[in-house]
């Protein structure tokens, strides 16, 4: 088609193909030789080498695009580019079905190509419009606008159909957005429900506290009347916390539990003042307050002693007997004297926390009287 030697000079140095957007390269170290290169080929070796010339690894070149060498390369009959694409998967793949196939049999100048693989190529294809709806059509370009007013009808129930398909999968969707929604609506009442039952329980331990807080400043009254007699401390029936904390001082230390005490009581048997303490060391101990020792422990209990008290109706009744409640679930009667458990309680299907004993001795004498009187 084009003579061999004249096409050699408008080869691309760096892909050796017809250069696209011819570029001289003008250079002082091989200026014997026209050189020439494509715009692209060239700009992308510049970039991956510093800028180095193709030919000779130097700075220093000068390139000059030129478009006299472009208009000579439009000159040049060639086959269509579509077409040489299809030789050479041809070639690559020789099993490939090859009859009843498009060819183009276009061959004109290289300048001419754009309009031709835009307007005329039979090979260049055009899908359909509506593709996206189901139509597998495709034709040459110029040949597209006919087949869409042909088949308008067919298009429009493919629409349709796809509108169709779509209005199912959102009326789907809103009825499952429905269902959360309900779901979210449930999930908020119980979380408010959840938040007032919070509520009522923070009041109801605020009244809780509250109440302990009266019943032990009450105790402390009645503590200080009894034992001290000591007027500046309760002024109009007050507490006085700062007077009471300034003049305490630390008389004595009794130790020997193993771990937190509870609970402690005093009383005096004897003549003789004694202090017992439950412990969660699980033992119960009774102290002589005068001799600062201990005289007697017990721990015939499976659980932290929650509550240890002296038995008033025992001590009257010549008994030296604690009464105490235990982790254990139960309540138990000790004679520390003698060192031996009375009486043991098993109903409680907890611990129990804590015990009070009283003397009923005297309404048990009145009784008696009674009945003598009788
Ligand atoms: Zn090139
Ligand atoms: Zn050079
Ligand atoms: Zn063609
Ligand atoms: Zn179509």
């Amino acid at each position: 088609m084009n003579n061999q030697n004249k096409v050699k000079r408008f080869i691309c140095l760096i892909c050796n193909r017809v250069a696209n957007n011819p570029v001289e390269i003008i250079c002082g170290v091989h200026n014997n030789q026209p050189l020439i290169a494509g715009k692209y080929c060239l700009s992308t070796h510049l970039q991956n080498n510093n800028g180095k010339c193709p030919v000779g690894n130097h700075d220093g070149c000068n390139y000059h695009q030129s478009q006299t060498l472009q208009n000579q390369i439009n000159e040049f009959d060639v086959l269509c580019l579509t077409q040489f694409e299809q030789y050479i998967l041809d070639i690559a793949d020789e099993k490939k079905e090859k009859e009843n196939r498009n060819v183009c049999g276009f061959k004109g100048k290289i300048g001419n190509m754009n309009t031709h693989l835009i307007n005329s190529c039979p090979l260049n294809k055009s899908d359909c419009w509506f593709k996206g709806f189901g139509c597998d059509y495709s034709c040459q370009k110029k040949y597209l606008e006919e087949h869409l007013i042909n088949d308008m009808e067919r298009h429009f129930g493919l629409v349709m159909t796809e509108f169709k398909k779509m209005r199912t999968i959102i009326n789907k969707q809103q009825i499952e957005l429905g269902t959360m929604q309900e779901k979210f609506k449930k999930l908020s009442d119980e979380i408010l429900m959840l938040k007032q039952q919070k509520d009522n329980i923070f009041y109801q331990i605020q009244q809780v506290k509250q109440e302990i807080k009266i019943n032990e400043s009450e105790e402390l009254k009645i503590d200080c009347n009894e034992n001290n007699g000591n007027t500046q401390l309760l002024q109009s029936n007050t507490f006085n916390f700062d007077l009471f904390q300034s003049s305490a001082k630390l008389i004595n230390t009794l130790s020997g539990h193993t771990d937190y005490v509870c609970n402690i009581d005093y009383s005096v048997f004897d003549d003789c003042q004694l202090i017992c303490s439950g412990s969660s060391d699980k033992t119960v101990r009774v102290w002589d307050v005068d001799n600062n020792k201990q005289i007697q422990s017990f721990n015939g209990h499976s659980g932290y002693v929650c509550c240890a008290k002296f038995s008033q109706y025992h001590n009257n009744n010549n008994q030296n007997v604690i009464c105490y409640s235990s982790y254990d679930k139960t309540i138990r009667f000790w004679d520390f004297k003698n060192n031996q458990q009375l009486q043991v309680f098993k109903e409680h299907t907890a611990a129990v926390y804590c015990v009070r004993c009283i003397d009923i001795s005297l309404l048990q004498n009145d009784n008696k009287k009674n009945n003598n009187n009788k």
